[in-house]
């Protein structure tokens, strides 16, 4: 055993029955590869890898990952190296992991932009969790929310409390099952929109959107788009925003 370290977020998983569900449903199909993100210590790469399927996984730490390397050979290909920047398939593949909590976000949100992903089983902070899941006016409901939304249906699969780690983490985690839902009207401009949207949660989303242009363009947007002009960002679906979207000026 390896001395856990926090800058890589290493929470090693203590809980079989946990890993024998997260491993459960993952339900590759026969010629899905299986991407592991922060396999660590290999509670989940062992049973992983008794899959029929291909399996790549991407460690950061050298020293875990080497130990993998010298545990499975030839059998598994081991990734040394940073998974919000390691070349993901470029053919049909379902992800997992229990993400470190520093880089869970951007992991997550790389992998279910990605067309090849056909599904991601990942642990996450709970709060993050939540957000994935909240409805418009739920507190957790925000950016995050809406950016994975434009790709994917989002289900909590368990909650797990900080003893099933070792170290405890400080916080709850829970299990995400994402599955491909990628919106027609999925663009870089509505991300855009959206991430403005939300730049300042309190604020009117009149106010957060006169970056776009004159508050009276903008209001006249709102109103083409049946939009309430008093509302906030918080209020609005994704479908709302993408009805707003389509009557912006065509300059954001
Ligand atoms: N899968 C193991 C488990 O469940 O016990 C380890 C989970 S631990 C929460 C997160 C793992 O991700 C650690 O092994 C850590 O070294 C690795 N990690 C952290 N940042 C990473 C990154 N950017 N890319 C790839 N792996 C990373």
């Amino acid at each position: 055993m390896s001395h856990p370290k926090k800058k890589w977020g290493q929470h090693f998983l203590r809980n079989r029955g946990a890993v024998a569900r997260i491993v459960e449903a993952v339900e590759p199909a026969p010629d899905d590869v299986v991407v592991e993100i922060g396999p660590g210590e290999g509670v989940l790469t062992e049973k992983l890898a008794a899959l029929p399927n291909e399996l790549i996984a991407v460690e950061i730490d050298p020293e875990l990952s080497e130990r993998l390397q010298k545990q499975y050979g030839g059998r598994i290909t081991l990734i040394n190296g940073d998974a919000m920047e390691a070349p993901l398939p470029p053919r049909p593949y379902r992800a997992v992991g229990n993400l470190p909590y520093n880089a869970g976000t951007p992991i997550l949100r790389r992998v279910v932009a990605d067309p090849n992903c056909r599904r991601a089983v990942f642990m996450l902070q709970k709060e993050v969790a939540d957000r994935l899941v909240a409805n418009p006016g739920d507190e957790a409901y925000g950016f995050l929310t809406l950016f994975v939304r434009l790709y994917a249906s989002a289900r909590i699969l368990l909650t797990l409390e900080p003893k099933s780690f070792y170290p405890p983490p400080k916080v709850r985690s829970a299990v995400v099952v994402l599955d491909p839902d990628r919106k027609p009207f999925a663009s870089e401009s509505l991300i855009h929109l959206i991430s403005a949207s939300f730049r300042m949660r309190r604020k009117k989303l009149v106010n957060n959107l006169t970056t776009f242009g004159a508050r009276e363009e903008i209001v006249a947007s709102m109103k083409r788009a049946n939009i309430d002009i008093d509302i906030r960002a918080e209020r609005l679906s994704l479908e709302d925003f993408a009805r707003l979207h389509d009557a912006m000026p065509k300059t954001i």
